[in-house]
């Protein structure tokens, strides 16, 4: 029997997901290689027909006197239609718009999770795959004056992987010549559910055991891959922006720093009891509508989160709630008429410092019964070890992943809203103007004037706070506390920990108030800890200002360096004559903060929070003045985003960070080889599913595996369910779930070192909208012999019925 193709059957799953089925799409998009072809080609045609046909309605209804607008949408010419209101109402200035989407997913076994710095978590399977979305936005005029904004489900932006996706691009030959540094962000979802050992720098290498290559080139590729079906789509179109509240979704972790704030600053922030200002509970989103044919081509949101739903026992790679969130936007979409194919819906992450996505608050789970202390998140022993931060479901013992799911649906809800309120109505980004500046600026010592004052920065450094974690992973930084077990310590810390030196007085008196715990800006070998040289940047397109953030600013901070920029540029708007701006626009910015990014340099809190000294004031790396520094560059350039700048900042004969890439330590061993037991073949079933289940019940079959690091199936699955149905009078098995389904795990296990025997189990936890019918799981899989040959096999359960 033949399968189908997994979009086929899941588009007919989200017909019945969605409610009833819808007419047929009309895809007009076809791909143009060469953007400025593709304007030639169409804007003339496109806008020329249809301001011709729009005359002359015009005319007719004014001969007819019947004139609402209603009476005229409905007479509208195609090329109009697709929101139904597109052409009457103000669409604002046309841009060049594509966006692409591509897997990124690494090793999801053996390989130690990035976030919760617990060199215990590895990964043992895989709950959701990774992506990469791309989302490119330019100049009609000036194809060249554009950016490519990157969502990656990992933890942060990182100078290799930056280094690495620049070069790729520039290895594309000369049509991707205008992509590099000044107009690429890479950033993270702040997921700390995905494979580590990518990063750049040695600190966050430690409890990965050092550099992964493998995960490390499935995320450059796989953005270079999203990159390139964004500029493939490249297109005329419009952008629509706006704004609306997520509630219940994140509070403040670090309250008791929060309030050291001024009194009257938090106040102007405070506006109800739902929304009282300690986090931001406004989500941004920008929409994409293609002007061929009015669908939409992905929106690209921002709302601050923490990646932390699911909790430091889990042990399944997964996008954490952001990337729930885009796959249940992209789900909700999928044939629908305003929608076009491969719709891509971006979830970026904002001023996240601060944020936690576990609601209920930090309890102490010693027994107690209390909530952690509010001034240091600990518990009657004195220490953070048993404060954990409660989801919405932190009953159900799953490692957070119920609660993952519910907060990643709370920001899909309202955005999706404000979707469909934007195809109604938009508020479009007006003008045509793209423009963006990057600079890597040297932070170690940064002498600069705030507030009438001369500051400055300091190497990078950070408190004792930090080793104590938060309430959401508490004190996972073991390698900083020796127990005396060479297991449960860092090979890679065992290795350079005698390198660590005392700060000089100065470094401590720069960093003061915070005490300091590991010296890592002062420190360069065997290559540097943490990083000094930091990417600063800022996109702009009409209206709409994007500051690209390396760290992870807290909600203050994060509103400080919007509000600067704020300022600045509506000064900088003011001066601007655009032709392509009405007179109706308000020359208002509309400013986001997008992060971390590029880098990773850990925390930026305001001045007075540093002073408190939780975990995010520790990990704020420059010293007190961090933020500031921050605010004082970007507004040092943003002229570049002006209308009369003509080209961005050159970095040439700047400084740059190190590409550690290719020299940094790992530990981390490959497969040697797979076994099976005797008389058992790769793919056998060893517990079968049973016959009959319900929806919200768990259906699992058992197979002999091999271990998923021979092939990582990159676009592809490692787990399957099929649906038998009839296809033109005919049975067959068609793919209804795969690895990008939430309610899909696959689970590895080593069953024996010695006869390098694994196990594999795949679950379905049958949703309740699941459709009655007779299934099966099938899992596809990569044994590995001793001479290194990797041979791909199948196994597949007995069928079962869904009643
Ligand atoms: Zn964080």
């Amino acid at each position: 029997m033949d399968s189908l193709k997994h979009d086929e059957a899941e588009q007919e799953e989200e017909r019945l997901l969605t409610g009833g089925l819808r007419d047929g799409e009309n895809d007009g998009a076809k791909f143009t290689r060469n953007p400025s072809t593709a304007i030639t080609h169409r804007k003339p045609s496109v806008w020329k027909l249809c301001s011709a046909i729009t005359v002359s309605l015009l005319l007719i209804l004014l001969l007819l006197k019947t004139s609402p607008l209603e009476t005229f949408a409905r007479w509208m010419p195609s090329c109009f239609k697709g929101t139904g209101v597109a052409g009457i109402k103000d669409t604002g200035g046309l841009y060049l718009i594509g966006a692409g989407k591509a897997d990124i997913t690494g090793p999801v076994v053996e390989i130690n999770l990035m976030g919760y710095a617990d060199p215990k978590q590895l990964g043992s399977g895989l709950r959701q795959r990774l992506r990469a979305r791309a989302f490119i936005v330019g100049n009609i005029e000036h194809p060249n004056e554009r950016f490519a904004y990157l969502v990656l489900d990992i933890q942060s932006g990182d100078t290799a992987i930056r280094y690495g996706i620049v070069d790729a691009l520039k290895e594309l030959g000369p049509e991707y010549a205008s992509y590099s540094h000044h107009n690429v962000a890479v950033t993270g979802t702040h997921s700390h559910a995905g494979p580590g050992g990518w990063l750049n720098y040695l600190l966050p290498q430690i409890t990965s055991k050092g550099f992964d290559r493998q995960g490390y080139r499935a995320i450059i590729d796989g953005a270079v891959l999203s990159i390139r079906r964004a500029h493939e789509s490249l297109q005329p179109g419009y952008l629509s922006v706006g704004t609306t509240k997520v509630l219940n979704a994140n509070i403040n972790r670090s309250l008791f720093a929060y309030l050291a704030n001024p009194e009257e600053e938090r106040s102007r922030y405070n506006v109800s009891a739902g929304d009282d200002g300690t986090v931001e509970k406004d989500l941004t989103l920008l929409k994409f509508q293609r002007a061929s044919d009015g669908k939409n081509i992905g929106v690209l949101t921002w709302f601050p989160v923490h990646g932390t739903s699911m909790l430091g026992n889990n042990t399944l790679v997964a996008g954490d709630n952001k990337g729930v969130a885009a796959y249940l936007f992209e789900k909700s979409v999928r044939g629908e008429e305003t929608a076009a194919e491969g719709f891509v819906a971006g979830f970026s992450q904002a001023n996240v410092g601060d944020t936690s996505p576990n609601v209920l608050g930090a309890w102490c789970e010693d027994g107690s019964g209390q909530i952690c202390s509010f001034e240091n998140s600990t518990c009657s022993d004195g220490r953070s070890q048993s404060c954990h931060a409660r989801g919405p479901f932190f009953r159900v013992k799953d490692e957070g992943a119920s609660s993952c799911f519910e907060i990643g649906k709370r920001q899909f809800e309202p955005a999706r809203a404000l979707y469909d309120q934007l195809n109604e109505n938009p508020t479009p980004v007006w003008g045509s103007l793209v423009k963006s500046f990057h600079t890597f600026h040297n932070m170690s010592e940064f002498t600069f004037i705030s507030n009438g004052k001369k500051v400055h920065t300091c190497p990078a450094a950070l408190g004792y706070s930090f080793a104590a974690g938060t309430s959401d992973g508490p004190g996972a930084f073991d390698f900083t506390q020796h127990d005396g077990n060479e297991n449960t310590t860092s090979p890679v810390w065992r290795a350079v920990s005698y390198l660590l030196k005392d700060p000089s007085d100065k470094q401590r008196a720069c960093h003061a108030p915070k005490p300091i715990l590991m010296d890592v800006g002062e420190m360069y070998t065997p290559y540097q800890w943490t990083p000094n040289i930091v990417d600063i940047q800022v996109f702009r397109a009409g209206q709409l200002l994007i500051i690209v953030s390396p760290g992870e600013a807290t909600t203050m901070a994060g509103r400080r360096w919007k509000e600067a920029v704020h300022s600045a540029s509506a000064a900088l708007f003011e001066q601007e004559a655009d032709s392509a701006r009405p007179a109706s626009m308000t020359s208002a910015p509309i400013v986001v903060l997008g992060g971390p990014a590029n880098s990773y340099t850990h925390y930026i809190t305001t001045e007075e929070e540093y002073g408190i000294q939780r975990y995010e004031g520790a990990s704020t790396l420059y010293g007190p003045h961090t933020l500031e520094a921050y605010i004082n560059v970007t507004l040092s350039f943003l002229p570049y985003l002006g209308a009369r700048a003509t080209k961005p900042p050159r970095h040439e004969g700047g400084v740059y960070p190190p590409d550690n890439s290719n020299k940094s330590l790992s530990f981390i061993t490959g497969v040697i080889r797979d076994g099976t037991p005797f008389f058992k073949a790769f793919g056998d079933v060893v517990a079968d599913v049973g016959a009959f289940y319900r929806c919200g019940e768990h259906v699992k079959a058992t197979f002999i595996g091999a271990n998923p690091r021979n092939n990582l199936r990159l676009e592809d699955t490692y787990a399957a369910v099929e649906r038998l149905d009839l296809y033109r009078g005919k049975e067959m098995w068609k793919r209804v779930r795969d690895d990008a389904d939430w309610s899909l795990v696959f689970r590895w296990r080593r069953t024996s070192e010695v006869l390098a025997t694994s196990e594999v189990d795949l679950v379905w936890e049958i949703e309740d909208w699941a459709q009655p019918g007779v299934y099966r799981l099938r899992y596809y899989g990569d044994s590995k012999s001793l001479g290194g040959t990797i041979t791909p096999f199948e196994g597949v359960s007995s069928s079962f019925t869904l009643v």
